[in-house]
């Protein structure tokens, strides 16, 4: 009754608190976003869940820390092998779940998954040297001690991937970790736990606990027990948790939405400009870092329109179980008719819909059709609000210095990317473009030794290689004294 058979596993749905499962007395759906089938009955924990996962996790740190990094990595290794042998289901479970591409999660993500695991594993076991130097001859040692219990919340665009790439350094950094997956993509959480076990990790240095965002999250990032607040998601619910967590003056790392600008100036490579314009697309728009805002040199301008539109119009939207499928649907109905409403606003205001501009008729249920929006006035609404869907909005410039006024004239800084024929232009381009990160002449390469994050209201603070550690430990300065020294 507490178990499905998907995607060849057998998954879970009760909360996984200090190793053992359990129930909580109501349950919500897990609905598969490809056809509405409800996929799993999941247990819908509230505060009691929240408090009994946070105490596991108080109670495991000591031995969890006292591990050390060699021990601790010795079990992550094992995880991140249990992953890797596990790519073909846990893809499977997560494209049912959340409607992303199976392909994608075959090839890319589950890959990575493991990746964020074996990756802040080696960082805590070699990379972590601690500074020693000399004041007037005594020793200053710098230590990166573990904090306590972090709390992991995360989204449904790109479920195991964003709670990995938090998990990883905070268990490999000695913390132990709550996760609270989010409501509409519960299922391979579930599952990491059972490989968690499986690796060997003692009893409640990692615990689930399932629900929605304003019952158990609400609780748990509440609780004066946890040390750490890693949050991935909307700026609503950051306001929430942050006013939650000045309490207990929890520190938090929140990594937020994006309205990011997509660049071509007047030299660029035009071919490439449409591939990677075609690439914001992909998720079908759920993506936090996407370039949604195509910023194009007036010159230009109406060719690389007409490319854009007739490269969307052969994009294959399906079933994102087929190979073929390029953007499957939206996660949920409310969130299919949030994009529609961004659509319907930005035409109303005079905007013009280049291509799309609704949902897919042949497809039916959440699939909405990529869609490129040309002419909205400035500082309207779709040039400057998060969609999330598969919406791009076209602006012009003139000159360099409007290109970069006009891209950072959101309250978002997350992500931009520069499509530019020159080098020293871009780097001018790129000096006062207020974002975490930049691509030039490409899009998405992200190495986890690099900071990631968002300016203004796109988040706060950076992770990724020592940032990452820099978060989920506390840095502590140790000052011995030699030996016979006398004030
Ligand atoms: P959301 O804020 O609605 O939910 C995110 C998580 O927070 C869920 O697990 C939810 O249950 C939980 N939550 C909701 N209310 C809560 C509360 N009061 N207390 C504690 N937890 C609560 O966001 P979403 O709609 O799931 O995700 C989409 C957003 O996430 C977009 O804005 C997107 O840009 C952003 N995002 C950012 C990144 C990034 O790395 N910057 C990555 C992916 C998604």
């Amino acid at each position: 009754m507490h178990q499905v058979e998907l995607a060849g596993l057998t998954v879970d749905t009760r909360h996984y608190i200090g190793g053992q499962r359990f129930a909580s007395e109501q349950t919500f759906e897990s609905i598969s976003p490809i056809d509405g089938t409800v996929l799993a009955h999941v247990a819908r924990g509230g505060a009691g869940e929240a408090d009994a996962a946070v105490w596991a996790a108080r109670n495991a740190f000591p031995g969890w820390r006292d591990l050390g990094p060699q021990s601790r990595g010795a079990i992550l290794h094992r995880l991140a092998d249990l992953i890797e042998a596990n790519i073909e289901p846990l893809a499977q479970l997560e494209t049912l779940d959340n409607g992303s591409l199976l392909r994608s999660h075959r090839r890319g993500v589950m890959p990575r998954v493991a990746m964020n695991i074996r990756f802040f594993a080696d960082w805590a076991m070699q990379r972590l040297e601690h500074p020693v130097w000399q004041t007037r001859g005594h020793d200053n040692v710098v230590t990166w001690d573990p904090s306590g219990v972090a709390a992991i919340i995360t989204p449904w665009n790109a479920p195991l991937m964003l709670a990995t790439w938090r998990i990883g350094p905070a268990l490999a950094a000695g913390d132990t970790v709550v996760l609270k997956p989010a409501e509409w993509t519960p299922l391979t959480a579930s599952v990491f736990a059972d490989l968690a076990e499986q690796a060997g990790m003692p009893p409640g240095v990692f615990n689930v606990v399932q629900g929605y965002g304003a019952e158990v999250g609400a609780a748990l990032v509440a609780h004066p027990g946890i040390a750490r607040i890693a949050f991935t998601g909307s700026v609503p619910t950051a306001k929430a948790i942050m006013r939650s967590a000045a309490d207990n003056l929890t520190p938090v790392s929140f990594e937020l939405g994006g309205k990011s600008p997509f660049i071509v100036t007047d030299d660029a490579d035009l071919d490439l400009a449409v591939d990677l314009a075609i690439e914001q697309y992909d998720n079908a728009g759920q993506v936090c870092l996407s370039g949604t805002r195509l910023l194009v040199h007036e010159k230009i301008a109406d060719a690389f329109a007409e490319r854009v539109a007739a490269r969307a119009a052969q994009i294959v939207q399906g079933d994102p179980r087929d190979e073929a499928t390029q953007i499957g649907p939206q996660i949920h109905r409310v969130h299919l008719e949030r994009v529609a409403g961004f659509v319907e606003r930005a035409q109303a205001d005079g905007a013009q819909i280049a291509f799309g501009g609704g949902p897919n008729d042949d497809l039916g249920g959440l699939y909405f059709r990529p869609t490129l929006i040309t002419g909205a006035k400035p500082g309207s609404e779709i040039l400057t609000a998060e969609v999330f869907g598969p919406v791009l909005a076209m602006q012009t410039f003139a000159t360099d210095e409007e290109a970069v006024e006009v891209a950072n004239a959101t309250e978002y800084g997350l992500a931009a990317v520069v499509v530019c024929g020159d080098r020293e232009r871009a780097e001018r381009l790129t000096k006062n473009l207020v974002a975490g990160t930049i691509w030039v002449n490409c899009f998405f390469v992200r190495d986890l030794a690099a900071p990631f994050g968002g300016s203004k209201k796109s988040g706060i603070g950076r992770e990724g290689g020592v940032w990452s550690f820099d978060f989920y430990a506390d840095v502590k300065n140790t000052v011995y004294a030699p030996a016979g020294w006398k004030e």
